[in-house]
């Protein structure tokens, strides 16, 4: 029988309700086999992340340990060059029996980002895409985007059919979060508790990140 991936990149620097939240709703939304949160090594379109690479994983393995449909895959951070997606996609599908579903989910400020990504015409043959809604976004997708939304969008994600190939926005619990409020509020020396897992807040005191940095 084939299996439901999902897979949701970014820097997770630090991962917070948002993306946990998202990811554990798709996944129940669509019955999802398994959700895999894949941190990003050398984001190709970032500014350097000021944890490290490990401090970010190790925060991602601390969110998801006690949730079963979520799964960390440092698939990225193993790779001497950088992470683009489409390398993601190849590496997982020599993985994949054919007619497995794979999924990729990407917020809404990164679907509209699609356009600059490396082989991006290519993602399509190798999985749908989900967008997640986010309430702190643009609403307009960029004309290099209505093309392919026009010929691979689909109203509603649980129709979507085969391997790959077709486009859906997903609903979630609207949160306006994100990993840059995150390290402003470290970075200012105030709490960040609830907008992370209590794990990761542990590991964040622990490690003393984000403290007294400027940048965005
Ligand atoms: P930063 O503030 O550092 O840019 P971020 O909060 O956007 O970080 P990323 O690690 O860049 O987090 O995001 C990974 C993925 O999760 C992206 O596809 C992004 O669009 C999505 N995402 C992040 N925050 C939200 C949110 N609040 N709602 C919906 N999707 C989100």
């Amino acid at each position: 029988m084939a299996r439901r991936i999902g897979i949701l990149g970014g820097t997770f620097n630090p991962v917070h309700i948002a993306h946990l939240r998202g990811a554990l709703e798709v996944a129940e939304q669509l019955a999802l086999d398994e959700l895999r949160l894949i941190p990003s090594a050398r984001p190709p379109h970032r500014t350097a992340p000021q944890a490290t690479a490990e401090q970010r994983l190790a925060m991602v393995q601390l969110a998801v340990e006690r949730e079963p449909r979520l799964a960390v895959d440092d698939r990225e951070l193993r790779r001497d060059k950088p992470s683009f997606t489409i390398d993601t996609l190849e590496s997982l599908r020599g993985e994949l029996a054919a007619d497995d579903q794979l999924f990729l989910l990407l917020g809404w400020d990164a679907f509209c980002g699609l356009p600059t990504w490396q082989r991006w015409a290519e993602l399509l043959q190798h999985c749908h895409i989900l967008v997640l809604q986010r309430p702190d976004a643009d609403s307009e997708a960029p004309e290099a985007l209505r093309d392919l939304l026009a010929a691979r969008s689909v109203n509603d994600p649980q129709g979507l059919v085969g391997p790959s190939g077709q486009i859906a926005f997903v609903w979630q619990t609207p949160l306006a979060v994100s990993a840059t409020q995150i390290r402003h509020l470290l970075a200012e020396g105030r709490s960040v508790r609830f907008l992370v897992p209590d794990a990761v807040l542990a590991y964040i005191q622990t490690h003393g990140l984000y403290r007294g940095q400027t940048d965005s």
